[in-house]
């Protein structure tokens, strides 16, 4: 077993003014690589402390991976910290002194004497070239054999050393053989307990794949995780889980991999040469801006109304004044006017639209904050669906439109599947 620590360096991190994203994306490729995370930290800008949070984790870990803290400024001390650590001091690498240097002339910059330390690193390093920026990495080793690797904080400069020098250098270092696969399945509609229900056997069975459910907004993740020599084994290896979890999850898998809910859509409309159109109140457009949010979208997307006063909704989407009087803004009626009437307006095969209350005010016992109508009208079928949702404004929008964008895969995909 070798596992690492990860240690992400920047008085910034500790201030809550910037998030901590490269622990997560270290460890994720970490993860896929077959390389143990064993504990994270975050630690500002001192060279004692780096120093000291690197020699403890190395206490418990075979390695050490660091972010950030390397660039040309005073505040950038994190190579110094593992010398002091090591008992080393620095060496100049040459090819990465010249490709900075190389760099300054293509940009017309002068290169000050503070950059030349961006080419050091503590002595008997292996170098880790920074093909997009400045900072070279590096990784330093213990006399008995441990090591830190650190890298630059900048994402941009971090994220091709890792995958281009570092993962392959660690996979190499510490003799990983094999590779692992992550299948993704993207469901919609089933919470995470249900698909926990419908699985439950397989997720106790399987080892080698590993199934993990994974909820984030609206949504549920399904992975399958494959371990083996070879990518053609691991493929082997989920292929025939998959294809149960489809069985069991059938209706509710709308892509694989980096699939969008909005991708599919488009690509149900596409299919059958079918355009859509959105009419919009408590959502305020978020559903056409996600539905304008993939390439090749005008083929199936022709517009939107955002009515949200309910004079805007009466003139421009042709909902009657009797209805908005009889049932309110925030109702069923109302919603399939809305659908009904930006679909003839904008003359388009399906329609989407959206009215509820998103909050603070304005709720009452009837038709509280949260309360949302969805309908989706399209090919001579309409359906409606009612929600209440908890949480704060941006909360209840958000989650709107996520069912919004279900519902509509929903209502494309079951047409489809009843036509054949
Ligand atoms: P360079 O040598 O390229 O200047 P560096 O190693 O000195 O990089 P830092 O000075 O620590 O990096 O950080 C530079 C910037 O990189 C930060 O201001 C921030 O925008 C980003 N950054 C640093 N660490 C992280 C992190 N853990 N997660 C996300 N972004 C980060």
């Amino acid at each position: 077993m070798h596992s690492v620590e990860l240690i992400a360096v920047g008085t910034e991190l500790l201030l809550g003014q910037l998030v901590d994203t490269n622990t997560a994306y270290v460890a994720a490729q970490f993860a896929e690589n077959g390389i143990d995370v064993y504990a994270t930290h975050g630690i500002g800008d001192n060279r004692t402390r780096i120093a000291s949070a690197i020699g403890a984790a190395l206490e418990r870990a075979d390695g050490v991976v660091t972010t950030g803290g390397l660039g040309p400024t005073v505040d950038d001390v994190t190579k110094e910290a593992v010398c002091d650590l090591f008992g080393v001091d620095t060496e100049l690498h040459q090819p990465s002194y010249d490709a900075m240097a190389a760099f300054f002339a293509s940009i017309g910059r002068t290169m000050r004497e503070n950059n030349r330390k961006q080419a050091e690193v503590p002595r008997g390093s292996v170098v880790l070239p920074n093909r997009t920026g400045t900072a070279a990495g590096f990784v330093a080793f213990r006399s008995d054999g441990k090591f830190v690797a650190c890298m630059p904080g900048v994402p941009a400069e971090m994220r091709p050393m890792l995958a281009e020098e570092l993962i392959p250098f660690l996979r190499e270092r510490l003799r990983l053989e094999g590779t692992i696969v992550t299948l993704v399945m993207h469901t919609i509609d089933l919470a995470e307990s249900e698909i926990d229900y419908r699985i439950d056997d397989l997720f106790r069975r399987s080892e080698n794949p590993k199934i993990a459910v994974l909820a984030h907004e609206g949504l549920c993740d399904v992975k399958v995780m494959a371990k083996a020599n070879t990518v053609e084994e691991c493929n082997a290896l989920i292929a025939p889980l998959a294809e149960q979890i489809r069985e069991r999850l059938s209706g509710h898998i709308f892509g694989e991999g980096s699939d969008r809910i909005e991708g599919a859509i488009h690509r149900l409309l596409q299919r059958r040469g079918a355009t859509i159109s959105v009419a919009e109140s408590c959502t305020g457009g978020r559903v056409a801006a996600a539905l304008t949010g993939i390439a090749g979208a005008s083929k199936s997307f022709a517009g939107a109304i955002v009515a949200y006063d309910n004079a805007v909704k009466v003139k421009e989407l042709g909902v009657s004044e009797a209805t908005l009087r009889q049932f309110g803004a925030v109702s069923e009626e109302t919603a399939r006017e809305m659908a009904g009437g930006v679909r003839r307006r904008l003359g388009t095969d399906y329609a989407v639209a959206t009215t509820g209350i998103a909050g603070p005010g304005g709720g009452s016992e009837d038709k509280p904050v949260g309360l949302v109508w969805l309908t989706i009208e399209g090919r001579g079928e309409t359906v409606a669906h009612k929600a209440v949702y908890p949480g704060n404004r941006e909360t209840v929008q958000r989650r709107a439109t996520m069912t919004a964008l279900g519902l509509l895969w929903r209502f494309l995909s079951s047409q489809a599947s009843n036509r054949t």
